[in-house]
């Protein structure tokens, strides 16, 4: 581009006889016209124009054509803005007047570049963490730091495969699908799109989710993305897709494997605490008003905070009411300045927050017969249950309640008839069962529960029962138990942990074969736990988790 038309012809010629393919234009909106309908990897412009400057111009194309590489001609006179256009994200200028040689250098080096590098994609990104774990905030700060547009699409609430996709334009009230859409509303086509909760699509969803997906997020495919209502192809290619989701297990394994899922744990106790100090309450007395005041927390406080008033691995519950605080503090204020407290200490929590929803819940209640703790990993992170088991008279029968999965039950009737196979060896009478129904009951019904890591607790649970032993309920369980009685290692070690941590819980049981996990772990996941590795049930566990009858 250049609004000298000697020039123009000129550096025309001489690239096509090189064997480009060249369009020229004499200002810039004729320029951004053409780069908006045509496909271009270089774009060739003057710095200094009428109408639009070339930096203008470059803005606007690096928009429009992310692809394409842009160069420009400056004088001596300009050579500030030509850094400027440097910063700014072009990839070379050239100072007139143009040497020709070293011009054919320049666009021969940079055609060949970006012939290498066509096809280099990145992988598509998916952020899979209970909620409140940043993985949004990720995504945001990724967008900023590429100067790229943002936006969030929720996979949870479709329903309908032409919400991705649109309707054909038959219908009446037809529209373009939400992908194509939300370009449109940006006006960008190389934006930071993040599909959140990716996890969630599926169930009522017409036609077939997976496959709208794979289209959209397959680098082979998405560059002619056909949305119904558009009708043409779309090039999706220069989109950053960042997918999330709570727990990728469930996914249709051909999505997964274009993912490159990377993990957000939860945070322990410490790292809660210095994000709450450091960002959390700062941000929250700004929102409220109340930065100037120059309030404090004590750090007794925060981890008050943290220990009685939440029960999670992300942050979202602490910030909301680290937020409540500020808005009682903000009611006092304007009652009465000098009635406001400056610094926040844990004696004017009950006032502020009420009384303390959580306590150290295993730590305080009473060992019994035939109930162990477990621990669970959901895509809110780590949990600690409960398994009861109780033996009445009747016919053999084994009674699962707690909304169990059926990996779960079956784990159940594993650990039932691996103990009856085994009485000798735990000293049970061998027909124990012949007269008795045992009933196994995992509390809070209304989470559904599921996957083979709670055979152990189960185990444990049956053989408290049977031997009339309490179990120690400040001992935690976690591990598959098969058929022959070995134990198979368990996923989420880490979010059970910090779960195991957050519950008051001293000893944590976990598989030999997840010792190089737990190796890996840092110091503060583990603090205050003791670690118990095994790799069958034998009698030394017992007594690591019974208490003498
Ligand atoms: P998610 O998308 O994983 O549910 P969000 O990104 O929405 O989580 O984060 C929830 C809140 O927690 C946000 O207000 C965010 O600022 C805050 N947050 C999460 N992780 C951090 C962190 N490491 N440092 C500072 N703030 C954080």
């Amino acid at each position: 581009m250049d609004d000298e038309e000697i020039a123009r012809t000129n550096l025309e010629h001489i690239l096509k006889k090189e064997g480009y393919q060249v369009q020229t234009a004499a200002n810039g909106l004729e320029a951004l016209e053409k780069i908006r309908r045509g496909h271009f990897d270089l774009i060739l412009t003057d710095l200094k124009m009428d109408r639009m400057d070339g930096i203008q111009l470059l803005e606007a194309a690096k928009q429009i054509a992310p692809q394409a590489a842009i160069m420009l001609f400056t004088g001596y006179a300009t050579v500030d803005s030509a850094v400027e256009a440097l910063l700014k994200g072009a990839v070379h200028y050239l100072s007139k007047p143009i040497k020709l040689d070293e011009l054919r250098g320049t666009v021969r080096r940079l055609s060949e570049q970006k012939r290498l590098t066509r096809n280099l994609r990145g992988p598509v990104l998916c952020f899979s963490g209970p909620p409140g774990t940043g993985k949004t905030s990720i995504g945001q700060s990724i967008a900023e730091a590429l100067e790229r547009k943002f936006v969030r699409l929720s996979l949870a609430g479709l329903r309908d495969e032409a919400e991705l996709r649109g309707h054909r334009r038959t219908y009446v009230g037809a529209m373009p699908g939400r992908i194509i859409n939300e370009i449109r509303r940006l006006g960008v086509k190389n934006p930071v799109f993040m599909l959140d909760e990716i996890d969630k699509v599926g169930q009522g969803f017409k036609g077939d989710p997976a496959s709208v997906l794979l289209e959209i997020l397959d680098p082979e495919q998405n560059s002619h993305f056909l949305d119904h209502y558009l009708d043409v192809p779309f090039d999706l290619s220069g989109v950053m897709f960042i997918a999330t989701a709570n727990l990728v297990d469930y996914l249709p394994a051909p999505l997964l494997d274009r993912l490159e899922v990377i993990p957000f744990p939860g945070y322990s106790e410490s790292e809660k605490q210095q994000i709450a100090k450091n960002y959390l309450i700062p941000r929250q007395l700004e929102h409220h008003g109340l930065a100037h005041l120059g309030i404090e927390f004590t750090e007794r406080a925060i981890l008050d905070i943290i220990r009685g008033y939440t029960r999670e691995a992300g942050l979202r519950n602490l910030e909301r009411e680290i937020a409540t605080i500020c808005r009682r503090l903000a009611r006092i204020c304007l009652k009465d300045q000098d009635a406001c407290p400056t610094l926040i200490h844990e004696d004017l929590l009950d006032q502020l927050l009420g009384p303390r929803r959580f306590t150290h819940e295993v730590a305080e209640a009473q060992n019994r017969v035939g109930v162990t703790t477990g621990l669970v990993w959901t895509e809110f992170g780590g949990e600690i249950v409960f398994v009861e088991a109780a033996a009445m008279q009747g016919k053999k029968q084994l009674i699962l309640t707690g909304s169990l999965g059926n990996v779960l039950q079956e784990s159940a009737q594993t650990a039932l008839s691996y103990i009856r196979s085994q009485a000798k060896k735990f000293n049970l009478d061998p027909d124990f069962f012949a007269d008795k129904d045992i009933h196994i009951h995992i509390p809070a019904g209304s989470i559904p529960k599921d996957g083979p890591s709670a055979g152990l607790t189960i185990a444990l649970a049956l053989l408290s029962l049977l031997t009339g032993r309490p179990a120690r309920l400040d001992v935690a369980l976690s591990g598959e138990l098969t058929l022959s009685g070995r134990i198979l290692p368990v996923s989420g070690i880490r979010e059970k942990l910090l779960a195991a941590q957050r519950a008051g819980v001293r000893r944590v049981i976990l598989p030999q074969r997840n010792a190089v996990e737990v190796e890996g772990l840092e110091k503060e996941v583990k603090e205050g736990l003791e670690v118990v590795l095994v790799s069958e049930i034998d009698q030394a566990l017992l007594d690591q988790v019974l208490l003498p009858a």
